[in-house]
């Protein structure tokens, strides 16, 4: 086993757990997953897991307890801290918004001069609302934010939404989005910069992400056309190098393959059925490089 490893710092339960690991499988690493463990090595790939509280992941980067950590935009923005983000993952989108009790007259971003706003998130929101030149104040709460009105410590809230039933079901509606989130993979500063073994491991990783993530919008195909309109056939797939084209028995027949984007996909499809294309094949693409 290589002795040097890159350690990655992953929510051991939550909302980002499960999609962050999947990642990781999808490049082919194997490891063990069980729920008591906190550290667990890969078995294929120099890669070890800190599995720990996302709240802490930001600082057991700066500290380099961990060399990259995946964790969602928000609390690395709230931590505060001078990290680079590596990669926006794109998973776990939310929003942060604010929230009033259904009889708040509210009026405008204005509406929240003075009021009194309970969070989890302080920093974002007191940045965000200075920007727009908002005076209001923040009463900081790990949780259980949409109570906050109800027992009087707050005039309104600004919290994580998804669906918006929660807020509902607490009597608050929504009335301003101030800000997005998604998982990103975080690093301390200049890591990706230096020239190190860890820093090779992480190339090697995140050539693999790429691999996947571009195999993703592609589609596999494969089909049987009249000779004569292999022109026709390579100007509606377009876009690369010539298609694989081999002879059929049948001389007047050919077998062709190409890669096509999942967003062009169903066009290409019809358009290859109309000059005659036949036994049309599609497969899902695991992993490509270009
Ligand atoms: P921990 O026990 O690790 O502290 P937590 O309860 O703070 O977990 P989760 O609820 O698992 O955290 O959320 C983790 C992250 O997922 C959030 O910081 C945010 O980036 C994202 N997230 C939160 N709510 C949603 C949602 N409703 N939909 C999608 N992503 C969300
Ligand atoms: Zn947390």
């Amino acid at each position: 086993m290589e002795r040097e490893v890159l350690k990655i710092a992953i929510q051991k339960s939550g909302r980002l757990s499960e999609k962050s690991l999947e990642i990781i499988r999808n490049c082919g690493i194997d490891f063990q997953t069980d729920s008591r463990v906190l550290r667990e090595r890969a078995t294929n790939f120099p890669l070890e897991f800190l599995f720990v509280r996302d709240d802490d992941i930001p600082t057991y980067v700066k500290d380099g307890v961990a060399d990259i950590g995946i964790v969602g935009k928000n609390e690395f923005d709230e931590s505060g801290f001078y990290l680079d983000t590596v990669k926006d993952l794109g998973f776990a989108k939310c929003r942060l918004s604010i929230a009033v009790p259904n009889d708040f007259d509210y009026k405008g971003i204005e509406s929240l001069n003075g009021k009194r706003i309970a969070t989890s998130y302080p920093n974002i929101m007191m940045k965000i609302l200075k920007e727009r030149g908002v005076d209001a104040s923040a009463v900081v709460v790990s949780g259980s934010v949409e109570i906050t009105p109800q027992v009087g410590i707050a005039d309104c809230i600004c919290d994580i939404v998804s669906t918006g039933t929660t807020l509902k079901m607490n009597g608050l509606k929504e009335v301003e989005t101030i800000y997005y989130s998604s998982a990103i993979m975080i690093a301390r500063p200049g890591f990706t910069n230096t020239v190190s073994k860890k820093n090779e491991i992480l190339f090697r990783l995140l050539e693999r992400m790429d691999a996947v993530e571009k195999a993703k919008n592609k589609k596999y195909i494969l089909f049987n056309l009249p000779a004569d309109k292999l022109d026709e056939a390579a100007k509606i797939i377009g876009g690369m190098k010539s298609p694989t084209v081999t002879p059929l028995m049948d001389k007047s027949w050919l077998s062709v393959q190409s890669v096509v984007s999942e967003d062009r996909f169903w066009s290409v499809f019809e358009d290859l059925k109309s000059i005659g294309a036949e036994g049309i094949l599609v497969m899902n693409i695991e992993k490509m490089t270009e």
